[in-house]
């Protein structure tokens, strides 16, 4: 571990290899591209090219960077699908994710208490799904302009009394952008004046063409509220989730992303994960976003501890040093000195951008409301 041949270097720092070599003479040293280079000569190099080097971590944290969630097709198995619902105010967002919740999880896992967390799992068929509990265009946003890809399927929910609205064109260009496919929920249809037709209508003349009329986009009718239809959309969710075989590995150490996080008082900073790839095990050093820590404490879901999360699980954790932020990505490392040495630079970096930020102060929020 740590080493780095000529070649190597000279490709982090842009230049072709015979410069190097070149210097390197000029130093007395006769090397060849392949040749390891030894961490003096790394120094002495890099000094005089004027950078600095901060050891092997800076190559980790790179590679950490262009890997993205390191998933190895070879060995990548099924993992649930992860949900998020999306749609227009009032269109029964809300509802739908309490109904169900509540018709899945009180019937499953008996005695469990839903809390909180962000993000809830429920069985139907005996496979799960993963809902995202926070308001869906923020989730997009936020998470999005983060870099984290989270969302697998979108579910677009649209009243049935009321069609298309704006942000229902909104959400279809969120879910569009992250190529992520969507399934149509045509809600409220238990209303005197629901007309799901003139949905489907609307929706077709926006590209989203139900399979009925020849198109390729799933259409379920439901009603939130009544509890109508949601096992028809359940089985829409698995159905697409079979058709794009969604995968991950098991085995490796987790990454993934953050749903929420705050402060707790007595427990310090507390932050909902969703494991997008490997597992997370209590005692796992892990660097998230900014700031980093070692996994003290897991609950899942229906508030109960657990020991380990595979992929496309939520989960809350304590050990944190700091709060991340939602759509911040984490990453579990075999060692702690390592996780900590990431973690610091990560931080400095960000206490340099936030300075400079103060200066040309533009937020998310302005660059995301409307
Ligand atoms: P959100 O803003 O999209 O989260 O919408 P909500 O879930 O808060 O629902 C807005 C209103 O519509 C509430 O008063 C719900 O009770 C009502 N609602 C949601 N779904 C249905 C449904 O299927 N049928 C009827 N009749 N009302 C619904
Ligand atoms: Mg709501």
């Amino acid at each position: 571990s740590g080493s780095l041949t000529v070649g190597q270097f000279a490709e982090k720092l842009g230049r072709p290899s015979t410069d190097i070599i070149k210097k390197l003479m000029a130093l007395g040293v006769m090397a060849t591209k392949n040749q390891d280079l030894d961490k003096e000569t790394v120094e002495l190099l890099a000094a005089d090219y004027g950078v600095s080097v901060e050891e092997e971590v800076v190559v980790d944290e790179a590679s950490f960077e262009d890997e993205g969630l390191g998933i190895d097709e070879e060995t990548a198995v099924i993992r649930p699908p992860v949900v998020t619902i999306m749609g227009h105010v009032d269109h029964g967002k809300t509802t739908l994710l309490d109904s169900i919740r509540h018709t899945k999880i009180t019937a499953g896992e008996a005695g469990g208490i839903t809390q909180h967390i962000g993000a809830y799992q429920v069985t139907h068929d005996g496979k799960k799904i993963t809902f995202l509990d926070t308001p869906g265009h923020a989730a997009f946003t936020t998470m999005r302009a983060r870099g984290a890809e989270i969302t697998d399927i979108t579910v677009l929910v649209v009243a049935a009394d009321d069609g298309v609205m704006p942000q229902t064109i909104e959400a279809i260009h969120h879910a569009r952008a992250a190529k992520v496919p969507i399934i149509v929920a045509v809600n409220k249809i238990d209303k005197p004046n629901a007309n799901p037709d003139h949905v489907m209508q609307e929706l077709s003349e926006q590209g989203l063409v139900p399979e009925d009329w020849g198109g390729d986009t799933i259409f379920v009718k439901i009603s939130a509220k009544k509890g109508t239809g949601i096992d028809d959309l359940l089985e829409m969710i698995l159905l697409v989730a079979e058709i794009e075989e969604f995968k991950a590995n098991p085995e490796k150490l987790a990454r993934g992303a953050v749903i929420e996080a705050q402060l707790d008082k007595g427990k310090g900073p507390v932050a909902t994960l969703l494991i997008q790839n490997g597992t997370l095990k209590i005692g796992d050093p892990i660097v998230v976003g900014n700031t980093f820590g070692r996994v003290r404490a897991m609950v899942n879901d229906v508030g109960r501890r657990v020991k380990k999360v595979g992929p496309s699980t939520p989960v809350e954790i304590t050990g944190l040093n700091n709060v991340p932020l939602a759509g911040d990505q984490f990453i579990v490392f075999e060692d702690e000195k390592k996780a900590r040495q990431i973690g610091e630079i990560r931080a400095e970096r960000a206490l340099i951008t936030e300075r400079k930020e103060t200066t040309s102060k533009v937020s998310l929020d302005d660059l995301f409301e409307k």
